[in-house]
């Protein structure tokens, strides 16, 4: 947390270490992200490659994983990577995210050791980029219908269908492709260059323009068994790559509301109205309170949920649900009020409030939406599945 909104002193529960990474998160974050971000946003486009050569640099992808040159970081130091990334964009932080918890993850977890070595050093390093194909035109909640067939032939895999929605798809070498087979879900390292693969760019999004977003095309892709994650049974494996990537977002949700309240904060201390600064007035102190107080329990949610996963190996889904489900929701609840307190000048670009607000809809909406979330911990409650009506 950054002075004067840690009131409650919170800085004081991470250890030097912690504190350490934080700061290198914040200073990549605000050397290289921050002056060029508004032009990014604006163009719709970001550097992805640069980008992840920098990261790599720092240790940054992949870095709660073990061995294959990653960082062996803990979950608190990662989440806290994640919240000063997102504090300059989520888009940044969606980069780190796929790469690190979606496609390193899957391949770590699940991946032969030949198909470890072949990409993760790379994949660390920021050279080789990684994008995590779950999500079809026509299956997005309900990922189980999915429609992509994987199709045995001779000694090889045929691979037809759809994704969509696919963050770094349109840079990637690598797309870790989710398709049913006859045995049930399995889970491909395709190499991007592989005859039938095709990955358009999304344009026209109003939301995360600072970040690559593909549909992919599966025209008969051929590949050996060998890039099949031999590891991978049914859905459950890359539910379990959401649940690490979900982690990650509980604390970069708050780096977004903390960049807005921060900003929201001292516009309310300069900007004058009625000859006085608005932040005077009663009603602007209320929204500065309320925000504060929420930022500050969603902290204290993310850092718990980091330091249990950090003693117990693992967070249960619904522990997880209820830091994403909490902590987005706060988060674009301070965007949006911020928002106001800026008035006019809030929708202007000139000021980060409006670009963060309106890529917290698709954090919103990504790694399973509010709605999910509920249901999932709807059904941890009851024993009950109400996914299907
Ligand atoms: C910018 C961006 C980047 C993304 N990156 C990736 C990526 O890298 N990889 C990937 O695989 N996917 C990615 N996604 C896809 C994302 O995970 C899906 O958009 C999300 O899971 C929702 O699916 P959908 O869009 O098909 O919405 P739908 O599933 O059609 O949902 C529409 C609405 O219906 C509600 N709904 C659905 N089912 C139920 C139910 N049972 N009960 C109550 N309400 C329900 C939802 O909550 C939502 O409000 C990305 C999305 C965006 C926007």
């Amino acid at each position: 947390m950054t002075a004067p909104l840690d009131l409650l002193d919170l800085d004081t529960l991470l250890t030097d270490e912690e504190r350490d990474v934080r700061d290198l998160a914040r200073r990549v974050a605000d050397d290289r992200v921050r002056p060029q971000i508004a032009d990014w946003y604006e163009r719709g486009t970001v550097p992805v490659r640069d980008l992840a050569a920098e990261f790599g640099k720092l240790g940054l992808l992949g870095m709660h994983l073990e061995g294959y040159g990653c960082a062996g970081a803990s979950a608190v130091q990662y989440g806290l990577a994640c919240m000063e990334l997102e504090a300059a964009d989520s888009g940044v932080r969606s980069l780190v995210s796929v790469q690190g918890s979606l496609a390193m993850y899957a391949i770590w977890k699940y991946g032969s050791e030949e198909q470890k070595q072949q990409w993760l050093p790379g994949m660390a390093a920021g050279e080789l980029i990684g994008c995590f194909g779950l999500t079809e035109p026509d299956h997005g909640s309900d990922p189980a219908n999915m429609s992509t067939r994987a199709r045995r032939d001779g000694d090889d895999w045929v691979l037809t269908g759809g994704k969509m929605w696919i963050t770094n798809a349109p840079v990637a070498d690598v797309a870790v492709i989710w398709a049913r087979a006859e045995e049930g879900v399995y889970g491909f390292a395709v190499p991007t260059g592989t005859p039938g693969f095709a990955a358009r760019e999304i344009k026209h999004k109003m939301s995360l323009r600072a970040s690559s977003t593909g549909e992919i095309t599966l025209d008969e892709v051929r590949l050996p068994e060998s890039a099949r994650l031999p590891e991978a049974r049914g859905l459950k494996a890359p539910l379990s790559c959401l649940t690490e990537a979900r982690f990650g977002i509980i604390w970069g949700a708050l780096g977004a509301a903390r960049d807005c309240l921060h900003t929201a904060l001292e516009y309310s201390t300069t900007r004058e109205q009625f000859g006085r600064p608005i932040g005077g007035f009663q009603l602007t102190q209320a929204k500065l309170a309320d925000m504060t107080v929420e930022l500050q329990k969603g902290f204290l949610l993310a850092l718990h949920l980091g330091r249990r996963r950090d003693e117990a190996g693992s967070l249960r889904p619904e522990q997880v649900s209820v830091g994403k489900l909490n902590n987005v929701r706060e988060a674009i609840t301070i965007a949006r009020q911020c928002r106001t307190i800026l008035g006019g000048n809030g929708i202007s670009g000139e000021y980060p409030v409006m670009r963060h607000a309106n890529n917290l809809e698709s954090v919103l909406t990504y790694e399973g939406t509010s709605e999910i979330h509920q249901l999932v911990i709807g059904q941890a409650l009851t024993g009950l599945n109400a996914f299907a009506g």
